[in-house]
């Protein structure tokens, strides 16, 4: 008897500590992985799962369903470092999460990874769901698939009660702003349905709030980033880069750009300023005649060479700048389609990396008379940043562009930033020598370049199609389009 009873004191005591320690720090139940487990149990719902369908051919698509939870992330790294092929996730049901800290590291996390989201027939995701799917790089749904959103409470009041300046909303404008999402979409969300409620995105909404990316404006563009990025291209180095000649080249046929002395290929000679010796490198130029003044020039440029195989590696130089030529590759197709008013010079300039040479020779032979090349748009590295953040540069020196700029940047999520042409500023480096636009500013041509800030992997093996940011990129993309589409319609003087 006396034994029973010493162990009956011992469970009390346990279990008096046990609610006493919940009582105290509440935080064990609700932020462990268990504790929230349980909870949801509790309610009938259970923490997300990834799996693959047992009749899946390819296992390129890892399935998703559930509550994201605490444990959320590590299970995300753990299965796709278990499976480097997974280039989707597929979220079957995502109600939300139980925390949203990890939610939102873990959907950094699918967007860091390049991931792209899916939601397949009857597919439903809300809430937190919804925020993790626009961490896809690439975002697709099945018609039948539900998109819910909501206002978030702090237990006081709704998100849509705090005035729009109040510190709470930033973390959430922060994270859409990151995924490239406008941040109306926050407000929206905000205002549709309280926290204890869901609304249920119309089409119309889909479409307004750039939920799901378009296969159009994401295959043409990355394709041929990752053609030029590739292996088989060899770093694009000046004198090996033949392969990627050949595909500008083809690429200018294809569309239709008309060729000056009957050639896009024109060859030059530069003294390479390492060895000494004379060296060959070959531009390729193509134009489109302008319907109102064929006889003003827009140039469009970027250099397409990179720094070839150092060492036995190749630097495949997907950002640097295999990102600038194919943009300037489609912007070329769409001004075949949208005829501009002024004639453009498309340009993919060769031995940039070893001095800007390709441009050098361009304006100094140049196809027109210099003095009717009104301007000189440059992109050089324009794929990825951290930051969501792209430099206009030439603003300063030629300050009429930036009323233009400033215009079109109000309609990008992007962050729009100014600088690197000022010679007197010591806070940046001084860009306007350190790309293709040099040359051209050296003529006194108004040029401006789009550029981002150095990376990790800049002039590095590293800088390979796999770490450039697909949904940054495709912004950018549109804000030059918009711009050169501004410029000509509108040439400011
Ligand atoms: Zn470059």
């Amino acid at each position: 008897m006396k034994k029973l009873k010493k162990l009956f004191i011992a469970l009390l005591t346990v279990l008096v500590l046990v609610i006493a320690l919940i009582y105290f720090f509440p935080q064990l139940i609700f932020s462990s992985a268990l504790g929230q487990k349980l909870m949801l149990k509790l309610s009938d719902e259970s923490v997300a799962e990834f799996y693959f369908k047992e009749n899946q051919k390819t296992k390129d698509t890892l399935y998703m369903k559930g509550i994201i939870y605490a444990n959320t992330l590590e299970d995300i790294k753990n299965v796709l470092d278990r499976n480097p092929q997974v280039t989707t996730i597929a979220m079957v049901e995502v109600g939300g999460s139980i925390d949203d800290e990890v939610n939102l590291v873990a959907s950094q996390e699918i967007r860091k990874r390049n991931i792209n989201t899916y939601l397949p027939e009857n597919g439903m995701v809300a809430s937190g769901g919804t925020d993790m799917f626009l961490a896809g790089a690439k975002r697709a749904a099945h018609s039948s698939a539900k998109l819910g959103v909501h206002s978030w409470s702090d237990g006081e009041k709704g998100g849509d009660k705090y005035p729009k300046e109040d510190p709470s909303h930033k973390k959430y404008i922060d994270y859409y702003k990151e995924m490239n999402i406008p941040t109306d979409f926050y407000w929206y969300t905000l205002k549709v349905a309280p926290a204890e409620s869901i609304h249920w995105m119309t089409p119309t909404e889909i479409k307004k709030y750039e939920v799901l990316t378009t296969k159009k404006e994401d295959s043409e563009l990355l394709s041929l980033q990752k053609a030029l990025s590739s292996e088989e291209f060899a770093g694009r180095g000046t004198g090996k880069n033949e392969k990627a000649q050949e595909l500008i080249t083809n690429y200018f046929k294809t569309i239709g750009l008309d060729k000056f002395k009957g050639n896009y290929k024109i060859s030059f000679d530069f003294v390479d300023e390492k060895t000494k010796k004379i060296r060959q490198g070959t531009n390729i130029v193509g134009y489109i005649k302008g319907e109102t003044y064929p006889d003003k020039y827009i140039v469009v440029g970027a250099h397409y060479d990179h720094m070839g195989i150092v060492d036995g590696i190749v630097f495949n130089g997907a950002d640097d700048n295999a990102s600038g030529t194919a943009a300037m590759l489609v912007l070329a197709k769409y001004f075949t389609k949208n005829k501009p008013e002024h004639s453009i010079i498309f340009a993919a300039f060769d031995a940039e990396e070893l001095g800007l040479h390709g441009s050098k020779y361009f304006v100094e032979n140049p196809p027109v008379s210099l003095t009717d090349i009104k301007l000189d748009i440059n992109f050089d590295m324009i794929s990825r940043n951290p930051n969501n953040e792209i430099y206009v540069v030439g603003t300063y020196p030629y300050p009429q562009f930036k009323p233009v700029v400033e215009k079109i940047a109000k309609t990008s999520s992007l962050k729009v930033s100014y600088g690197h042409d000022d010679p007197k500023d010591k806070t940046k480096d001084y860009w306007m020598y350190s790309s293709d636009n040099g040359p051209f500013h050296e003529k006194g041509i108004p040029n401006i370049t789009f550029s981002e800030e150095d990376h990790p992997d800049y002039h590095k093996p590293t800088d390979d199609f796999k770490n450039t940011n697909p949904v940054f990129y495709k912004k950018v993309v549109q804000l030059i389009e918009k711009f050169i589409e501004d410029v000509d319609t509108n040439f400011p003087n």
